[in-house]
């Protein structure tokens, strides 16, 4: 088995990881009902996109573990 050759110190360790961190989404305000969605993706409350009602909001179902 590869074993490392010299010990990560904390110092090196945590600028490797400087770079880890997650970038934030970028939610925007539906124009129809004003709820939180993704950048051009069908809002997930009201089934709009682009001011016109693509899906019925009772078949928009975004979260797997909603029945
Ligand atoms: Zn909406």
């Amino acid at each position: 088995m590869a074993v490392p050759q010299n010990k990560v110190t904390r110092s090196r360790r945590n600028m490797r990881r400087a770079h880890d961190s997650l970038t934030p989404g970028n939610p925007q305000e539906c124009p129809n009902c004003g709820e939180l969605k993704r950048p051009h993706h069908v809002c997930g409350a009201c089934g709009h996109y682009a001011d016109r009602e693509v899906v019925t909001a009772d078949t928009v179902d975004l979260d797997d573990d909603a029945a």
